[in-house]
């Protein structure tokens, strides 16, 4: 009743409210066009990606450099993330697609095989172990779950014969998932270094990596980087079996998680995803970690001005359990409307944020760092004076990303001078990061930095603010938390 009632209570003024929730969108075709990314960062992206799934990060690098030239005249930072194919299983290339009737048997095999299949329709899976790894599964599904097909048997050379669940077409390079059993393919391909060196080299904020099974694969990646010297995050995407038993390790050598449902609900019975993400966001925030709930959240907008009521609610409940952020895949890359796609993403999150209570009591994290008792301390006294956001100066980011931890339901504004710090800081709840000289005394640039903040539109003029600033004296720090009128 408590909701229902402050539903009514809705004023024009609440729907201004600043909204904390973030939102990547994948680029494609539908927004490759410089206005149509210009439209995305104003309706609301905080974050651009890239599936490099398709096409390497070499190839894609003229679209790195448009949303870098975009982002650069806009105040409040926007982040680049670059998706890592990874081992996936695919189906052959074929000259047209095969048109499969319910209820047929076709031949799954790699290409030597063929001439096994005799008279059934064959389909190529390029990966030479397919034929012993299978055997654990009972199903092959196509393009999460788009065709499957039921194990009728396995020959002694590996020949699969399965079944169709449904009529449909089988095209070039279709992704396979087979519930149950364990790939044997190595995590990572010669082309998926190359495409990570190139995001080294180019300076990127995140790279997402698909399909991985342990911590160890994440800890390759960050050794890589480390030699490379370069500052990019690492997002683990949890979407297979192995990931999903493994999560304590993988969050452990991982920056930040994406639960990413659509590989996820088929690897596993798909009825386990809501439990399994919101297991993995309630612990990515413990951890303080960003986390990012993918895929589906409106796919009906790939086609259709309006979202399913059911997709407005599964975006609603990511902003309930307090994910950092929500991503939109083909809403984005290849619908028909991606700006009116991304804000109805915005609207839906607003509207919940609204309407949740502070977090308190035993759902607030643990304080494990001097860095988040003064993040709680400065979340706390914002809310006992009724302060309309938490300004920060941070040079590393770490103090917003504490803050962030501790899920204040008001703006958090990160002030930084470091255009790393201030692009990477898209991905976490409630930041806002702005690029502003530290040049002086500090007290100027708390001035500087707050004039920039007004200038965004983030701040105005007599607002009540927290402000968090560090000082440094010899042989350490002093961290101040102050409480100030924005003049
Ligand atoms: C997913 O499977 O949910 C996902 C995000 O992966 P991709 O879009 O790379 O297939």
């Amino acid at each position: 009743m408590y909701y229902l009632a402050r539903i009514h209570e809705m004023t024009a003024s609440d729907r201004l409210q600043k909204r904390l929730t973030k939102i990547v969108c994948t680029l494609g075709p539908a927004c490759f066009s410089p206005d149509q990314l210009e439209g995305l960062v104003k309706s609301g992206m905080n974050v651009a990606r890239l599936n490099l799934t398709h096409a390497s990060a070499k190839k894609q690098l003229p679209i790195v450099h448009l949303v870098k030239e975009i982002r650069s005249k806009h105040p409040i930072g926007v982040g680049i993330l670059l998706d890592v194919r990874c081992a996936q299983v695919r189906t052959g290339v074929v000259e047209k697609p095969i048109m499969i009737a319910k209820g047929q048997e076709v031949c799954f095999g790699v290409e030597k095989l063929r001439k096994e299949s005799e008279k059934h329709a064959f389909v190529n899976v390029d990966y030479p172990a397919f034929g012993k790894d299978v055997r654990k599964a009972e199903i092959l599904l196509l393009d999460n779950g788009e065709m499957s097909f039921d194990i009728v048997s396995i020959s002694k050379s590996g020949l699969v014969k399965a079944k169709a669940r449904q009529d449909g077409t089988i095209g070039s390079r279709r992704h396979v998932n087979m519930p149950g059993a364990d790939i044997s393919l190595p995590t990572f391909t010669d082309a998926d270094w190359e495409d990570i060196e190139t995001a080294a080299e180019e300076g990127v904020d995140f790279l997402a990596i698909s399909f991985i099974r342990t911590g160890k694969d994440i800890a390759d990646v960050q050794a890589f980087l480390r030699k490379k010297k370069s500052p990019i995050r690492v997002m683990a995407k949890i979407e297979t079996r192995q990931a999903v038993a493994n999560f304590k390790d993988i969050l452990r050598e991982s920056d930040a998680i994406m639960v990413a449902r659509g590989d996820l609900g088929a690897e596993l019975p798909f009825e386990q995803v809501p439990v399994i993400q919101d297991e993995i966001v309630a612990q990515c925030r413990a951890a303080g970690k960003p986390v990012v709930v993918a895929t589906h959240m409106l796919e009906s907008m790939i086609e259709h001005p309006l979202p399913t009521r059911a997709e407005v609610t599964d975006v609603a409940h990511a902003a309930t359990i307090r994910t950092d952020t929500t991503m939109l895949s083909g809403e984005t890359a290849s619908g028909r409307h991606p700006l009116v796609a991304v804000d109805a993403m915005d609207r839906i999150l607003r509207a919940t944020e609204q309407h949740l209570r502070e977090v308190d009591g035993q759902d607030m994290p643990a304080v494990t760092s001097d860095v988040e008792a003064r993040a709680q301390s400065a979340v706390l006294l914002a809310r006992s004076v009724g302060a309309s956001a938490i300004v920060v100066m941070t040079k590393s980011g770490k103090s917003a990303e504490a803050i962030s931890k501790f899920r204040p339901m008001i703006p958090i504004i990160a002030i930084t001078d470091d255009e790393t710090i201030w692009s990477q800081l898209s991905l976490h709840y409630g930041v806002s990061s702005l690029l502003c000289s530290f040049k002086g005394e500090l007290e100027d640039s708390v001035i500087r930095g707050m004039k920039e903040a007004v200038g965004a539109g983030l701040l105005g003029e007599g607002d009540e603010v927290v402000l968090v600033t560090g000082t440094e004296i010899t042989g350490g720090s002093v961290i101040s938390i102050q409480a100030r009128e924005v003049r």
